[in-house]
């Protein structure tokens, strides 16, 4: 049982978590020497399977042509928004702002096209070698042929999601001609079911949340022995597929001659659902790019599960609604009550804190970075924006120089949202700013 008296003692800011306040939650175990799950060599092995199949996805998505058949983002400078978050909220970010584009990945258009397609990749090639005769040598654009895909017929993945994930593994796994079943929980959107439709993906709707629909996903999985179920709670693969981004980020840095030091520490700004996304990011930053960089997550103030997760140390053992929260949020993907299983006590020495977010500041950033900078991601990829002055109050606390930062803000999705719900989502940001 959760003895709610007992964690508002020892634990400070749970009064203002339970009434929705917007907190910041520096964590105390930072830096300390934790043994870790993975390496960096987990990460290497991960990203050389993506260049492995970088000549089949360039085949079936030649939009990834330009990049040969990685699905990567750029990061953009964005001066211009920088500015007008220092003339509306008075925030002074000093140095220099970053968006890391994620919402422009190809094939789902948010961060889920990291890990979601990595794993989806991972257990097809499992079988094409030892159900086909794919070798590592191979060039893997024959799995674009009807051999392959009738082999991958005989297998089925399924996974359960609020909409993003669902995306991008229905898209992935229907391209390469598994059967795929999608669990979606009820604050799934109308136009991801209707998208993943169109790619004959079964879509499965659940009057519940997304906790619900991922256990219904794992029942029907478990009685099916030729279905490899995606378990976003707690999925190694996932989380490799997401550390990649670090690599890939380390090349960006040097290409805009951003240092990474003690002078320049790199603050990197994150929004969380259940954790695989920031998590693997995080974790595959601080492994690559050392102790001067600093990721922080961003969460909704109606459901911050890692945040609650993490100050408790409870982890995945406590749920937001455990301590009266209603879960409720206009930001896909965040909305999740409890945290994974796997990335929060991996984060318990990495991350630097969590903060969180009233929904209204999301839509807020959402229209003035349109306005400035003619991006639109949707409200989820903003969050990060709000916590960028306090991240550096706190760091300064703790004796991290900020003067000479770079902050990135990781844009997680938006390019596939329908214009009629863009101008929506405009317009409320534009009549609270
Ligand atoms: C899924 C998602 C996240 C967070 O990823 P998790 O792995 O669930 O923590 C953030 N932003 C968007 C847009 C997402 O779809």
């Amino acid at each position: 049982m959760i003895n709610i008296e007992q964690l508002q003692k020892s634990n400070p800011l749970m009064k203002s978590l339970q009434n929705y306040q917007p907190i910041f939650w520096h964590n105390p175990n930072y830096s300390n020497n934790e043994s870790l799950p993975f390496t960096v060599a987990d990460i290497q092995d991960a990203s050389d399977r993506l260049s492995r199949f970088a000549s089949y996805i360039q085949t079936i998505f030649p939009e990834t042509s330009s990049l040969n058949g990685l699905i990567e983002s750029p990061l953009k400078q964005i001066p211009a928004m920088q500015q007008k978050i220092h003339n509306h909220f008075g925030e002074n970010t000093h140095a220099q702002l970053w968006l890391k584009c994620d919402h422009e990945l190809s094939i789902s258009g948010s961060i889920k096209a990291r890990g979601g397609i990595y794993e989806v990749l991972k257990f097809a090639e499992k079988i094409a070698q030892t159900k086909g005769n794919l070798t590592d040598k191979d060039d893997y654009s024959i799995l674009a042929t009807d051999t392959y895909r009738n082999l991958f017929k005989q297998y089925k993945i399924a996974v359960g999601s609020t909409g993003n994930l669902g995306l991008s593994i229905g898209i992935m796994s229907a391209k390469l001609g598994f059967t795929v079943e999608v669990h979606m929980s009820h604050d799934a959107r109308q136009w991801k079911k209707d998208l993943l439709r169109q790619y004959a993906v079964n879509v499965i709707e659940h009057q519940s949340d997304y906790q619900f629909a991922v256990s219904e996903g794992r029942k029907l999985a478990e009685h099916d022995t030729s279905c490899h179920f995606v378990d976003d709670e707690g999925s190694a693969d996932l989380f490799l597929g997401y550390a990649v981004a670090a690599l890939r980020l380390k090349d960006q840095l040097e290409s805009n001659s951003i240092t990474v030091d003690a002078q320049h520490p790199l603050f990197v700004y994150l929004p969380c659902g259940v954790g695989g996304g920031p998590g693997g990011v995080t974790f595959g930053l601080k492994l690559i790019l050392g102790p001067h960089v600093h990721c922080i997550f961003a969460e909704p103030t109606h459901a911050p599960c890692m945040l609650l997760g993490m100050m408790t140390q409870l982890h995945d053992k406590i749920a937001v609604t455990d301590i009266g929260l209603d879960g409720r949020t206009d930001a896909d993907g965040l909305a999740v009550s409890r945290p994974s299983r796997l990335v929060g006590q991996i984060m318990n020495s990495l991350l630097f804190g969590v903060f969180t977010v009233d929904d209204k500041q999301m839509y807020r950033y959402l229209s003035l970075l349109h306005e400035t900078e003619d991006i639109f991601i949707e409200p989820s990829a903003t969050s990060g924006f709000d916590g960028i002055a306090s991240t550096i109050a706190h760091a300064e606390k703790s004796g991290i120089k900020t003067q000479h930062a770079t902050h990135i803000i990781w844009s997680t999705g938006g390019n596939m949202v329908p214009e009629n719900e863009k101008s929506q989502y405009l317009q409320i940001g534009a009549k609270l700013n």
